[in-house]
């Protein structure tokens, strides 16, 4: 077992500290609960907090869309791109200090778009976030940790820029103040959380302008949310036009699993949950949980018909069609089925279809509904993750949590994480089932072995779910391995 998680500032155990300290400065477009839109704002809001608690003074810098009530403005502002001015609010918060860029750009309904599509001036509103944050450690003084007088971060940083909106940060450290001999022992890693939710071009030939591509050309290191998608991701199908320029980078690219929000995500605490449970009792726990879901939606309650679950974006990423292709197989092996999601009209019409065509065995919910995907999570025998690509993917990590077994494409994250069952090792390894082939077939195959499992060998059912609870998914492990990729990148020349 690791020592204390740490993301709600428990202070990491004396074993486990960190070689260096180091000032780290987050640059992200979201940070949760400020700002989400999806893992981004999840990653940006935990893992700060986590740093921090290993002793590092850690500032994230994001936009201030909306007027957060607990934040307030430091007076500090600062005159960029010769004419935009921009304010600088404080909330210390975790150990962590969160500072919100204020700027009339920034405020609006939606954080990148409205109805219209991407808003117009989005590469404007994130050159000036970047800007704002390679200006803040020179300028923004801010109250240290041991307390006393605010004091500047100052010029030796670690940045750690996210997805295209940070991209910038770089860009503008080779261009515009290393060669003014400012930051010249600051280092900058890119961290690729979504790369197919680019602003602009595709291409990666270069005839539009696209940050990332000079986020991914300038980086002292570049980071994937798995090491499964930090290869693929230099590879044809997964790179998205920008695969040429990321293998030429391959030797400063890889990949850090992210951790879960292990308090929001808790069997034994969860407030959503019908009984709460542990590794201790999670049989009685899940069969209590799986009778309030069914009955709750209104199909058979019986602890002995295999309940499979599928939550997530309706999109072509998550593989929603997937499971509604095989769905009328399932459905003859006697199981129940759950889908949660929203997106795309047809695959949202593919769940109605589920739900009225199989109305005493599937539901379809259409909608985003946090208290549903927990009671999901909890009452579930199986998690069907069939994405076609998944830069790491929470969904599996929470399944495993709390007893409910993945099966997954091979794919990005779900390959690290989803580890095979294997029932002739000595002892058995395993905590799910993945399918290497994207189709039906693969599937069905792998659903088909969980079945058989689940029926004819519960012991190794229940060995598989037992392992997976006892995974460390903890954001304290991961900013270990953080700290080894900032360790290696200030030992570089930049
Ligand atoms: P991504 O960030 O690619 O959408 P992740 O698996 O990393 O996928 O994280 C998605 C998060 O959103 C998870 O916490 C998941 O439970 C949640 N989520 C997705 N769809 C829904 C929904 N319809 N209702 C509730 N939660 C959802």
């Amino acid at each position: 077992a690791r020592p204390a998680a740490s993301a709600n500032g428990k202070r990491a155990a004396e074993d486990d500290r960190p070689a260096n300290l180091r000032n780290i400065v987050f640059v992200s477009s979201e940070a949760a609960p400020w700002s989400k839109t999806g893992g981004l704002g999840d990653v940006v809001g935990s893992l700060p907090g986590a740093l921090a608690a290993r002793g590092h003074r850690v500032m994230v810098v994001v936009p201030r869309y909306a007027e957060y009530e607990d934040t307030h403005d430091t007076g500090v502002t600062v005159e960029l791109l010769g004419h935009s001015e921009v304010g600088y609010f404080h909330r210390r918060h975790k150990g962590v200090d969160w500072v919100f860029v204020d700027h009339v750009s920034y405020k609006r309904p939606n954080l990148y778009a409205d109805e219209l599509g991407p808003y117009g001036d989005n590469q404007f509103r994130f050159t000036l976030l970047c800007l704002a944050a390679c200006e803040a450690p020179l300028h923004l003084p801010l109250p240290p940790a041991e307390g006393g007088e605010p004091t500047l971060y100052g010029e030796d940083i670690t940045f750690l820029a996210n997805d295209w909106h940070g991209s910038l940060v770089p860009v503008y450290l080779a261009a515009k103040y290393r060669p003014h001999g400012v930051y010249t022992n600051a280092r900058s890693v890119l961290a690729i959380h979504n790369p197919h939710q680019r602003q602009g071009s595709y291409a990666e030939e270069g005839r539009s302008v696209n940050h990332l591509k000079a986020g991914i050309a300038t980086a002292d290191r570049l980071l994937t949310v798995s090491p499964g998608y930090s290869t693929e991701i230099t590879t044809y199908l997964g790179g998205w036009g920008l695969e040429g320029l990321l293998g030429a980078r391959q030797p400063v690219l890889s990949g850090i699993v992210n951790g879960i929000d292990e308090d929001e995500w808790d069997p034994s605490t969860d407030v959503h949950l019908a009984r709460n449970y542990s590794l201790a009792d999670f049989k009685a726990g899940k069969a209590a949980n799986k009778a309030a879901l069914q009955k709750e939606l209104g199909l058979p309650v019986d602890p002995d018909v295999p309940l499979l679950c599928f939550i997530g974006r309706l999109d072509f990423q998550k593989g929603a069609d997937l499971v509604l292709q095989v769905a009328p197989w399932l459905m003859s092996q006697g199981v129940q089925l759950i889908c949660l999601g929203t997106g795309t009209p047809d695959l949202e019409s593919g769940l109605r279809w589920l739900e009225s065509s199989f109305p005493e065995q599937a539901r379809g919910w259409v909608g985003f509904n946090v208290a549903m995907s927990h009671k999901m999570t909890a009452a579930a025998d199986v998690l069907l993750m069939p994405s076609r690509f998944e830069p790491c993917g929470l969904n599996q990590l929470y399944a495993m949590r709390y007893g409910a077994v993945p099966v997954a494409h091979k794919t990005g994250g779900l390959r690290d994480t989803v580890i095979d069952f294997d029932p002739f090792a000595q002892p058995p390894v395993g905590t799910g089932w993945t399918f290497s082939n994207f189709e039906a077939g693969g599937l069905m195959h792998a659903i088909g072995t969980a079945l058989t499992t689940l029926k004819k060998h519960p012991g190794d059912f229940e060995g598989i779910q037992r392992r997976g609870m006892a995974r460390d998914s903890s954001w304290n492990g991961a900013a270990r391995e953080y700290e080894q990729v900032f360790d290696w990148m200030h030992m570089d020349p930049p």
